[in-house]
């Protein structure tokens, strides 16, 4: 049986992804499932060169009032929003920024020769649209923003 390179806890094949289990790539800030290629294929676009590294672009952070952790995460194109609601009433007093629930998780490609980078999200058709998102869609044959 396999074992987590991150932990060494020993798990079922399946069960890991690119050789780290659920919890191992959580802490590192990774994406949960396999990192998807998302340029095609091709040699450097500005010097021909070979060599492309791919790269999960991660921010990081931190948080907690007495006990402060840092964190990575995936940096991405949006994140979630939820509604804040009264503890009292249950009625709604606001928004909180959902941070695990991000969207569009930025992949770069870097050319080992000359370091000329290209920057795709992941799942671009599931990104949600809106002020609160921090997005807007743009047509450009249409000319004005879509609202
Ligand atoms: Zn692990
Ligand atoms: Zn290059």
């Amino acid at each position: 049986m396999p074992k987590c390179e991150g932990c060494d806890k020993v798990f079922e094949e399946h069960i890991l992804i690119e050789g780290f289990c659920a919890v191992c790539r959580d802490a590192l800030g990774l994406l949960l499932d396999e990192l998807p290629v998302l340029r095609p294929a091709g040699p450097c676009r500005r010097c021909s060169g070979q060599e492309i590294v791919q790269a999960l672009l991660r921010e990081r952070g931190a948080e907690g009032c007495d006990h402060v952790y840092e964190f990575l995460r995936p940096l991405a194109v949006s994140h979630g929003v939820e509604d804040v609601e009264s503890f009292w009433s249950g009625a709604k007093k606001g928004v909180q920024p959902n941070l695990e629930a991000y969207t569009g998780a930025l992949v770069a490609y870097v050319c080992r020769s000359c370091g000329f980078t290209e920057l795709f999200a992941a799942s671009p058709g599931e990104i949600p649209i809106g002020p609160q998102h921090g997005t807007r869609l743009l047509r450009p044959n249409e000319g004005a923003p879509y609202r």
